[in-house]
């Protein structure tokens, strides 16, 4: 018996396609919020917004931590 759950537990990576939702920068962060939405930010509209998003207790996500 094969049993197809829906997990949300996927591993959300991020393209060249995935854009920064205020400009158009390449994303570095996805931050999803309790309602399930997902934002996209770059790294200086991430920066700017992080204390409102841990506010609403949104999940942050860097797919691609590049931190030295
Ligand atoms: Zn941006």
């Amino acid at each position: 018996m094969t049993t197809t759950a829906t997990t949300t537990t996927t591993t959300r990576m991020l393209t060249a396609a995935d854009r920064c939702d205020r400009c158009s920068a390449a994303a570095k962060v996805i931050a999803v919020l309790p309602s399930g939405s997902e934002l996209f930010f770059c790294r200086h509209h991430f920066t700017e917004h992080e204390a409102g998003l841990a506010k609403m207790g949104a999940t942050i996500t860097e797919p691609t931590a590049e931190l030295v």
